[in-house]
């Protein structure tokens, strides 16, 4: 390995991160991490801390997992590439797509597309979702609607269905035929509504205005994360995703739900539509799918959508989209061996315990520190809402996450914050120890803050 000052140095001139001003490298510079193992990570100063960010919510079954490792190594020994365009597969791909339908993938969806990520998981169930209509002869059936605050990665469709203006305004125009309306953000709404379960029912009543206002034939698809991830982890109430499943069906719009993160168990449940009681037509995931050994992703989706494919006699069905690394020998052997050991250890069995003590912690946390504007969380995936005005809601100035975060790093916990917001999403294998020590270190953040 080259010395910490090369790397430094190197990483600052040569190095253009995602998701940052190039500035910041020298600003901030970025830790640089050359280990990890169990639910640590240790930096290039030797420094070890427990992973509180579990990647980027996606080494669900943390850093040590054999079993993916050997699958990695063994595949790339086997066949290390191949496509999966028309004429050619193979076996671990095969074997997933089994695996997929047959645990994670709910009744009468038993059809995978893979992808290389989240972001191009999305693309390809809005493409599948204008396509499936058009097939049908609904070929006007072009608009998407999804949620403020939804998060759904970097392309154009995604950005252009997300619902922060942050990562769409310096590349717009995007995608045109894209609406929003608000989610179930209780701090923040925009209707005073005081309880989540009347906000589920005021978002829900947004959704159905809104595809009235388009008019229902020419929208073609809603969609939404179960618990919104990036945009500050927001669970709705249990009653919106099934309202919003019932405005889809009565107007024909296809619901497409992002598990991106939450499935595979971060929620306390294998997916979030089953934590939730409801079947998606077109369902995207990645990240967890490898562990995050590997990019790879897959969009699962409903029988009766492929059914209308498969039957089309006129050509419209062909699908003709995919990426050269659909179905990576590689990643499906990393994704095969990831959802086995995922069934073996049933890690959202440890999420709903350890994620209800990790909200419970913060909520004792906001007794005591006035920063706190609001705690939220589902299973592993919680968040502190920072402000410097409790009763304004005033979001603390820039500097105050970075401040957080660095004074949880030293005391041996990385956080991630987004915004205003410090996000807690650890491997889904932390006991109630790492709980504490998370806990303990948020709290040495919130008096770097105070
Ligand atoms: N959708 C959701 C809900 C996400 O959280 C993310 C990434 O964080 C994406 C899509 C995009 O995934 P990727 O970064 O793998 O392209």
């Amino acid at each position: 390995m080259k010395d910490s000052n090369f790397l430094k140095e190197h990483n600052a001139r040569q190095f253009w991160h995602p998701m940052a001003h190039p500035a910041d490298s020298n600003a901030n510079p970025p830790t640089i991490l050359t280990g990890g193992e169990g639910v640590y990570i240790t930096d290039v100063d030797g420094h070890r801390s427990i992973d509180a960010v579990g990647g980027l919510w996606n080494v669900n079954l943390g850093y040590s997992s054999a079993p993916v490792k050997a699958a990695i190594a063994d595949q790339l020994e086997a066949l290390p590439y191949y496509s999966t365009f028309r004429g050619t597969t193979n076996d671990k791909a095969i074997e997933l797509a089994y695996l997929l339908a047959d645990f994670f993938a709910p009744d009468g969806m038993t059809r995978s597309f893979f992808t290389s990520g989240g972001s191009d998981s999305i693309e390809i169930a809005l493409k599948f979702a204008r396509q499936y209509h058009r097939i049908r002869g609904e070929g006007t059936r072009t608009k998407f609607i999804s949620l403020e605050k939804g998060y759904h990665g970097t392309h154009f469709g995604g950005i252009s269905i997300n619902g922060n203006s942050k990562f769409r305004n310096a590349y717009e125009p995007l995608l045109a035929g894209c609406y929003h309306i608000p989610g179930p953000y209780l701090y923040r709404n925009p209707f005073g509504a005081e309880t989540a379960e009347e906000l589920a029912h005021l978002s829900a009543k947004m959704l159905e205005r809104e595809i009235a206002f388009q008019g229902a034939n020419t929208v073609a698809a809603f969609i939404m994360e179960p618990v919104l991830g990036a945009g500050g982890v927001i669970p709705p109430h249990p009653s919106f995703m099934g309202l919003v499943r019932d405005i889809c069906d009565k107007h024909g719009v296809l619901l497409i739900v992002d598990e991106v993160i939450t499935a595979f168990g971060r929620t306390g449940s294998p997916t979030g539509s089953r934590h939730w009681g409801v079947q998606p037509d077109l369902m995207c995931t990645a990240k967890a799918i490898t562990n995050g050994y590997f990019p790879f992703g897959a969009v699962m989706i409903a029988d009766r959508i492929v059914s209308v494919f498969e039957d089309d006699r006129s050509g419209a069905g062909s699908v003709d989209m995919g990426y050269t690394y659909s179905g990576h020998p590689v990643g499906a052997a990393a994704a095969v061996a990831t959802m086995q050991e995922t069934v073996r250890i049933k890690p959202w069995e440890n999420a709903g315990p350890r994620g209800a003590e990790m909200k419970a912690g913060l909520q004792e946390l906001a007794t005591r520190y006035e920063v706190v504007g609001d705690v939220r969380g589902e299973g592993l995936m919680c968040a502190i809402e920072l402000v410097s005005d409790r009763a304004a809601k005033t979001p603390v100035s820039k500097a105050a996450p970075l401040a957080f975060q660095k004074a949880a790093y030293e005391d041996g916990v990385m956080v991630r914050v987004s915004g205003n917001n410090v996000i807690l999403s650890p491997p889904l294998i932390v006991d109630e120890s790492h709980v504490r020590k998370i806990l303990s270190a948020t709290e040495a953040g919130l008096k770097a803050v105070a």
